[in-house]
């Protein structure tokens, strides 16, 4: 497999919410609202995620073009020692494989759907808990609403552990509102796709074509080669304070502005020991947007 850079890719960004609660289960909004809450600011697309309950899609908020705002069919799952967000899958799993995760995953996917470990460190599970579960397609790397709550939102170890040991998992950014604790906006990812249809997004998420953000924009992400000709990789974000390359241990490297100033792009010179490369470019507000990780192996530039 070669890597392709998303931004390299015909098509268009899309903004996007992938867990959210409303009356359906234990959130205070209707889906409606929600729909409208998230059109208004801009979104392109929401999944209506409530808990073992499959919301296929929503009206166009009223007043929007159609075509202007999609739903994506969503629901999360949960059993003893996790929960599951599940995307774009046609039936339920039975509620008597809640407590066996690796299960419910077949059947998402079975269905057609994408599972995403949800929360993880909120939950209490180890990254070894979250690898043993079969059939994923990613982790939620930052869920707004854990973070607002307990400050157990972030999962980048969990995802680290996992992607050191070579498995091929993206890391979503959530807001995971319930219309109580002020997290909704705060966590979204932005959707490389060739059009505004649940079938694109949903393949774009598949193939890892997007990123994860809680407020910065990445504009660019490539390999590109160095004065020597060795290949590097190469990010251009809007003004940030830090940017920082994350691998396998510690062989990536931060970058930090100089007092005063901000950075707009950086580079990371490639090695195979490496194992995966992944940056996240963090604003003075503490804001991330983080790309997802490129296995060395998949880019036949860098040498063994
Ligand atoms: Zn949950
Ligand atoms: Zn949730």
């Amino acid at each position: 497999m070669t890597w392709t850079s998303p931004f390299s890719l015909p098509g268009y960004w899309f903004k996007g919410n992938l867990h959210c609660h409303t009356t359906q289960s234990d959130g205070l909004a209707s889906p409606e609202e929600a729909v409208r809450w998230y059109y208004e600011r801009g979104y392109d697309f929401l999944a209506i995620t409530d808990h073992w309950v499959l919301t296929p899609g929503c009206p166009t908020p009223a007043g929007a073009p159609d075509g202007a705002f999609i739903t994506i069919t969503g629901t999360e799952l949960h059993g003893a020692g996790y929960h599951m967000l599940a995307l774009g899958l046609s039936a339920l799993p039975a509620e008597s494989l809640a407590d066996a995760p690796s299960e419910v995953a077949a059947v998402v996917r079975a269905s057609g759907g994408l599972a995403f470990i949800a929360h993880p460190y909120w939950t209490g599970q180890s990254s070894a808990e979250v690898g043993a579960i079969a059939g994923i397609a990613g982790v939620e790397v930052f869920n707004a609403v854990c973070e607002k709550m307990d400050g157990l939102g972030y999962a980048r170890v969990h995802w680290d552990d996992l992607l050191s040991q070579g498995r091929r998992l993206t890391g979503l950014s959530v807001d995971d509102t319930h219309w109580k604790h002020d997290s909704h906006g705060t966590g979204y990812v932005m959707v490389r796709a060739a059009a505004l249809t649940e079938a694109d997004i949903l393949a774009a998420i598949a193939a890892g074509h997007f990123y994860s953000s809680t407020g910065p924009t990445i504009q660019d992400l490539r390999l590109v080669a160095l004065a020597d000709g060795r290949p590097a990789l190469k990010v251009c974000c809007s003004p940030c304070a830090t940017i920082t390359f994350y691998t396998q241990g510690p062989k990536g490297r931060r970058f930090t502005a100089p007092a005063g100033e901000a950075l707009h792009s950086a580079v990371l010179p490639l090695r195979r020991e490496q194992v995966f490369v992944r940056v996240e470019c963090a604003d003075s507000a503490g804001r991330i947007a983080w790309s997802n990780a490129i296995m060395i192996e998949d880019l036949p530039a860098v040498e063994g």
